[in-house]
C-alpha cells in the first residue's frame, strides 16, 4: 500500500467562554485534519491541534508523506525527526504557535493507524497490542466559565434550551454555580469522577467549590483539581492542607518540576502533570526529582499512539500512575484516545476530555454518545468514525471567518478584563 494523497486543514467549531488560568477560550476552537489517502482508494483521517504553526510543520511534511507504505511508521518518524523544528514546549496556552516534531509525527501516525486499520479490517486499539477494556471512563470536566454557548451565539444564551445543553450556557463564576454545573453534566453523561479546573478564582473560593462538590457527589466519585501553576508554592502547600482527603490527585499547582518535587515533599496528596513532563526529553529529570506520581499522557503532543503505549510501559517501570490529558476537540480526537486508553492497562484513572463542551461535530452520524460516563471502544475499521465531508467544508469556512490563526486565551481575556494578564504564579 502507497499513501498518494495527504490532505490538512483547519477548522474552528464553537466553544464556550471558559475560563483557565491563562485566560478565556475563544468563542471558536482551532483543530487540524489530517487525512493520507491510499492507492487502494482508502483514507485514514486524523484529529490534531489547531493554529498556523501546526498546520505549517504538517504541510512542510508532505513530500515525505506521499509516496510512502504507510504500515512503515518507524522509518516515517525517523525520517521526519529534525524535519520539523523544535521551538518550545507544546502544552503551553499559544501551543498553535509553537512547531513541534512529536504533535507533527502523532498526527501523521494516526491518520495512518485509520488507514491500516481501515485495509486490514481491524479497530485501531488492535493494532496497538489489542484492548484490555470494552469501554474507556471518562471524568466530567468542569470549568468556571462566562455565560455563552461560544461559536456565532458567543456570549448570549439561548433562552429555548434546557438540561445539558442550558447549563452548558450558564455562568458558572462561584462555588455553588460550579456545583449545579456539575450536577447536569453528570446526569446527562453519567460521569464517575469530577476534574475542576482551577486557577480562575481564588483559591479559597476553588477550594471551597471543592468541598461543595464533596458534600453533593459524596465519597465515593473521585475529585481532581487543575491550577494550571497558577499558585505559588506556599500557595498550594497551605491548600494542600484543606485538601488532604479530598482529592484523588491534585494537578499542576505549581510550575515546573523543581517545585512540583519540593510540594511533593511537604504533603501526601499525589501530584499529576500535564505541565511540568510533557515529552520523553522531561521523562529523565521528572523521575529523578520525583515531582509527580501521575503523568497525564496525550497523544497529540507525547508523539501518537504507538508512542503514548510506550510512555505507560515507562509509567509502570517508575511506579508512576498514567491518566490523560485533554484539549477542546471533536470526535476524531476522542475516538484515537478511546482506543488508546482500551490497548493501556495501566490506564487506570478516568480520561480527561473537553467532549460535553462542543456542540459542532465533524464525524458522520454527529457525537459520540457516553453510557455511564464511559465511551465504548468503536469495534469498526481503524478509528471506527468516518469524516463527513460537508461538515469538514462547513468548519473549514468557519476557521476562515473566525480570524484566528492560534490559540491566545490572554487575547480572549483581554476583550473583557483589559490590561488582564497571563502570570505564573497568580497566588
Ligand atoms: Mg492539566
Amino acid at each position: 500500500m502507497k499513501i498518494v494523497d495527504y490532505r490538512v486543514t483547519p477548522i474552528a467549531f464553537g466553544d464556550p467562554p471558559l475560563r483557565a488560568a491563562f485566560g478565556l477560550h475563544a468563542p471558536y476552537a482551532l483543530r487540524t485534519i489530517v487525512e493520507v489517502v491510499s492507492d487502494d482508494g482508502l483514507t485514514g483521517v486524523s484529529e490534531t491541534h489547531g493554529g498556523s504553526a501546526v498546520v505549517a510543520d504538517l504541510l512542510a511534511v508532505r513530500d515525505l508523506v506521499v509516496g510512502r507504505d504507510p504500515f512503515q511508521l518507524a522509518a516515517l518518524e525517523h525520517t521526519l525527526y529534525g524535519s520539523v523544528p523544535q521551538t518550545g514546549n507544546v502544552a503551553t496556552p499559544w501551543e498553535g504557535k509553537l512547531h513541534s516534531f512529536p504533535r507533527t509525527f502523532g498526527a501523521i501516525e494516526v491518520a495512518c493507524l485509520d488507514l491500516i486499520g481501515k485495509a486490514l479490517g481491524r479497530p485501531v486499539c488492535d493494532l496497538l497490542g489489542g484492548r484490555v477494556r470494552d469501554r474507556v471512563p471518562f471524568s466530567a470536566y468542569l470549568f468556571y466559565k462566562h455565560a455563552g454557548a461560544g461559536g456565532e451565539w458567543g456570549f448570549e444564551c439561548d433562552p429555548a434550551a434546557h438540561g445539558w445543553a442550558a447549563a452548558r450556557q450558564a455562568e458558572a463564576l462561584s462555588a455553588e454555580a460550579l456545583v449545579e454545573q456539575a450536577q447536569a453534566m453528570v446526569t446527562a453523561f453519567g460521569f464517575k469522577s469530577l476534574k475542576l479546573k482551577g486557577g480562575v478564582l481564588p483559591p479559597e473560593e476553588e477550594v471551597r467549590t471543592v468541598r461543595l462538590l464533596r458534600a453533593a457527589f459524596g465519597p465515593d466519585v473521585p475529585l481532581r483539581i487543575d491550577p494550571n501553576a497558577a499558585w505559588s508554592l506556599e500557595t498550594s502547600v497551605r491548600w494542600a492542607n484543606e485538601l488532604e482527603g479530598l482529592l484523588e490527585y491534585y494537578e499542576d499547582p505549581v510550575a515546573g518540576k523543581e517545585n512540583m518535587a519540593a510540594l511533593a515533599q511537604r504533603i501526601s496528596i499525589p501530584l499529576a502533570t500535564n505541565m511540568c513532563c510533557v515529552s520523553f526529553a522531561d521523562l529523565p529529570a521528572t523521575i529523578r526529582l520525583g515531582s509527580v506520581q501521575i503523568i497525564l499522557g496525550d497523544h497529540h503532543f507525547w508523539g501518537g499512539l504507538r508512542a503514548s503505549v510506550e510512555l505507560a510501559r515507562i509509567c509502570r517501570t517508575w511506579g508512576l500512575g498514567l491518566s490523560m490529558h485533554s484539549n477542546s476537540h471533536l470526535g476524531i480526537s476522542l475516538s484515537a484516545m478511546t482506543h488508546l486508553a482500551a490497548a493501556i492497562p495501566n490506564l487506570t484513572y478516568a480520561c480527561d476530555t473537553h467532549y460535553p463542551w462542543q456542540s459542532e461535530e465533524i464525524i458522520v452520524g454527529g457525537k459520540l454518545e457516553f453510557v455511564d460516563g464511559a465511551l465504548p471502544v468503536p469495534t469498526g475499521p481503524g478509528l471506527g468514525v468516518e469524516l463527513d465531508r460537508t461538515a469538514l467544508q462547513h468548519l473549514h469556512e468557519q476557521h476562515l471567518r473566525s480570524g484566528l490563526d492560534y490559540r491566545d486565551d490572554e487575547r480572549e481575556m483581554q476583550k473583557i478584563e483589559p490590561g488582564w494578564r497571563y502570570r505564573v504564579p497568580q497566588w
